[in-house]
């Protein structure tokens, strides 16, 4: 048995991005950019107005209020031909460039028309108000964006502005996975007597799909050799295998005979954490292997601590490893194990603190207690009680971040 850091570190040292591809800028937002970006104009690409107002020669309202000749009216999108001399203005439109002559601008709420040839600035302004100068924001010719920055929103609007339709990212890996046991049963079926419903499958499709990897549902696998041997050979054309169930000591838990019939190399089989002690990685030929215990939530939890990181990792991420931050406990916890407990917690903020409130839990077979989380509190395995007030580590899951928890549901 090993240490769960120990497993992290054994799987991410079998990873390497596994390539890149080129993608709309439509649909690359939370992906890994996998090129540098050079800006092919000046932004702005010319002096240009951030007002709506009237541009003029600083040394011209020095002694504001003052009146000035209007000698022309500049819409954005057009670039001007007036030029602006001593004691004239050019109305202008917020966007436009900056007329010849005229090196600073008043809005339009500081000034008073007085007909259509004469304006009254009300208010003396600082040279260069309200003026952008050309390429103040980005330089033709240079890198705006580097390989390995995360694509969000606002990493799009430059990838826009810079004239990116296309940009290439690393690559979604394609991640199988498959539930096995010939006890389960597809969703739509009721249970006759010994079976179960299959729900991992979509705990692990929906959390694969969380990371923006690509999940392909390869269905249930019976317990049985060849069958088992089938599915499991087809998941080996996949980047990672997700395998939930048959991985602990069961006579009938195959999967790790199929793994050495199949030359997937087994790098560890047990990990020290609880839930999800049988926990199996191995290295196919091109494709990573994780074998999954078959109760819900060790799976759902494995995938969490160990695949995720490696997932990240796949997709170019540098910061692979989720953050591990301080909760206070807001009663007291009893862990009932010497292996390292990672036990379901609802997590929210209240006051600059985050605040860990431990789920009653029947174990790694209680979904439900499981979907009431939101994170885990990460328990060494030495530490048999904390007491309310303490603290104590808490491993956040998406649910935490997607809403503000402000309170208890
Ligand atoms: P195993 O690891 O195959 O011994 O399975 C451990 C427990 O998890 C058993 O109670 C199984 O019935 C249950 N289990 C296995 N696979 C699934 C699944 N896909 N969905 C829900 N429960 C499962
Ligand atoms: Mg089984």
């Amino acid at each position: 048995m090993i240490p769960v850091q120990k497993a992290i570190e054994i799987a991410l040292a079998e990873t390497s991005p596994i390539g890149t591809e080129t993608v709309s800028i439509f649909d690359v937002n939370g992906f890994v950019l996998a090129q540098d970006v050079y800006s092919d104009i000046d932004i702005p690409p010319w002096d240009k107005s951030a007002m709506d107002g009237y541009a003029f020669k600083h040394s011209d309202v020095t002694d504001a209020p003052v009146e000035l000749r209007v000698v022309g009216f500049i819409p954005a999108g057009v670039y001007p031909e007036v030029r602006v001399g001593k004691g004239e203005a050019a109305k202008i439109m917020t966007g436009a460039p900056v007329p010849e002559g005229a090196d600073t601008i008043q809005m339009v709420e500081k000034t008073q028309s007085i007909n259509k040839e004469k304006v009254k600035i009300l208010e003396g302004v600082i040279l260069g108000n309200h003026v952008a100068k050309k390429a103040e924001v980005l330089r033709s010719g240079e890198k705006v964006l580097t390989k390995g920055m995360l694509i969000s929103p606002a990493v799009i609007g430059v990838l826009a502005t810079v004239g990116k339709r296309e940009v290439e990212i690393f690559r979604r890996p394609t991640v199988g996975i498959l539930v096995t046991g010939d006890e389960l049963v597809e969703v739509p079926q009721t249970p006759r007597a010994g079976q179960i419903r299959n729900s991992n499958g979509y705990v692990l499709f929906n959390q694969v799909r969380e990371c923006r990897a690509t999940p392909e549902w390869l269905g249930i696998a019976p317990d049985n050799l060849d069958q088992l041997s089938e599915k499991i050979a087809h998941g080996l054309t996949k980047d990672i295998l997700l395998i939930s169930g048959g991985v602990s000591m069961g006579d009938l838990d195959l999967v790790e005979d199929v793994f050495a019939n199949l030359g997937v190399k087994v790098l560890y089989d047990k990990v020290d954490i609880k839930p999800g002690k049988p926990s199996v990685f191995g290295t196919g030929k091109d494709t990573l292997v994780f074998g999954l215990p078959g109760n819900p939530v060790s799976a759902s939890t494995v995938f969490e601590v160990i695949a995720k990181p490696v997932l990240r990792k796949m997709m170019g991420f540098e910061q692979v490893h989720s953050p591990k931050l301080t909760a206070i406990l807001s009663e007291d916890f009893r862990s009932k194990t010497k292996r390292a407990n990672y036990a379901p917690a609802w997590v929210h903020y209240q006051q600059n603190s985050l605040i860990a409130t431990p789920i009653a839990s029947k174990g790694s077979a209680d979904v439900l207690a499981f979907a009431k989380s939101n994170a885990y509190m990460v328990i060494p395995g030495h530490q048999m009680k904390i007491k309310k007030g303490q603290e104590v580590d808490v491993l956040l899951r998406d649910e935490f971040w997607r809403t503000c928890q402000q309170s208890m549901i």
